[in-house]
């Protein structure tokens, strides 16, 4: 499906527009367009831009993280998703085999550790840092591999200390792609790696709830601050243990939000919770008072900006047509943080269509 024309797309905005798609790309958007083509349409449910996850384990090798794109992705209308360095160079090869026959579309940010998460440590060892492999690596798929990652954090670490910050930093400038770091228990001090950082670094996980998180009593730190100043974006990073309703609210009270909504997904915490999917994790922010078109633009237009996927992320003349079709729907529902905190709303984001790669998959039926 090439050629299509979607009338009446009612857009998070409030504008109703027809959309007509010219081989795979947006050619037209107005408020009336005949067209001889193949003519779809999704009655009162919002369309938007494909919904693009950056932080998800969607490569399907190792026991700790780790998932199947097509389950994380177009099943639960994610148009593209990013898996956030469940490989490393060893393994590179064989991520971009899975992601090359999946209907979803996946990237890759490259773990700084050529044996990416084969355990739950995989910077203990400083031998994992091979500059030579990752900059072949990046030759070879220079496509597929949009940033690079690195978990700071204390399981990941061991005795390391900062030096794979610095590692990363220094192949960063070489390979002028963005860097994502995840944070989570000290060492690494979230002072100290905020000070690291520079313009267009990623921290994900937030909204952790650790006692190294952005939260300080009832204060968020001052170190955030700084790096908001610096432009140095906040990424949710939802997973297992990283996202707290108060450290959400906090931030949200004092003015700070996240720059991307992601789900750290990965199959364990898909089946069993707190994640499930993606809509899940964007229903909470709704339910802390984030408004609907924040919570779209933090999963389309701010998703292909940090990375710079200039053909994705907006519903625009000339962009790709990758859409999300999703409904509001009216009814209470109970939502777990990862401290286990409940909260209940009276609405859910429920994806019901999505359109990746040309496909139109109904979501309803499929279930
Ligand atoms: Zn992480
Ligand atoms: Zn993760």
């Amino acid at each position: 499906m090439e050629n299509y024309l979607i009338k009446k797309a009612r857009l998070t905005d409030g504008q109703v527009v027809d959309i007509l798609v010219h081989k795979g790309v947006i050619k037209e958007i107005a408020a009336n367009i005949e067209s001889n083509e193949q003519i779809i349409s999704f009655g009162n449910d919002f369309v938007s831009a494909g919904w693009m996850d950056i932080h998800t384990h969607c490569f399907n090798k190792f026991e700790t993280y780790g998932d199947k794109a097509d389950l994380v992705g177009y099943r639960q209308g994610v148009c593209t998703v990013v898996d956030a360095g469940t490989s490393g160079s060893d393994t590179i090869d064989e991520l971009y085999q899975q992601a090359s026959k999946a209907k979803t579309r996946v990237y890759s940010l490259l773990n700084i550790a050529c044996t990416g998460i084969y355990a739950q440590n995989e910077l203990a060892d400083l031998n994992h840092l091979k500059r030579q492999e990752i900059l072949e690596a990046y030759q070879k798929y220079p496509e597929f591999i949009i940033g690079i990652k690195a978990r700071m954090s204390k399981s990941v670490l061991g005795d390391s200390g900062n030096q794979p910050l610095h590692f990363a930093k220094e192949l960063q400038k070489e390979l002028n792609l963005p860097l994502m770091v995840h944070i989570g228990s000290a060492p690494s001090k979230l002072e100290e790696i905020m000070d690291s950082l520079d313009k267009g670094d990623i921290i994900t996980h937030i909204f952790n709830p650790k006692e190294n998180g952005i939260k300080d009593g009832n204060q968020i730190k001052e170190c955030v601050y700084k790096a908001i100043e610096k432009g140095i974006y906040l990424d949710l990073g939802h997973g297992t243990d990283s996202f707290s309703f108060n450290v959400a609210k906090l931030a949200l009270d004092n003015g700070i939000m996240a720059d991307t909504i992601s789900s750290d997904i990965y199959f364990r915490n898909r089946i069993n919770g707190p994640v499930y999917d993606l809509a899940t994790t964007m229903t909470k922010l709704l339910a802390i008072g984030y408004s609907l078109n924040q919570v779209i633009d933090k999963v389309t237009n701010m998703p292909a900006k940090l990375f710079n996927l200039s053909h994705f992320g907006k519903i625009e003349v000339g962009k790709t047509a990758d859409f999300t079709i999703f409904r509001l729907e009216e009814k209470d529902i109970e939502l777990k943080d990862s401290s286990g905190k409940v909260m209940t709303y009276h609405q859910s984001i429920t994806p019901t269509n999505v359109i990746v790669k040309n496909q139109l998959y109904n979501l309803t039926e499929d279930k």
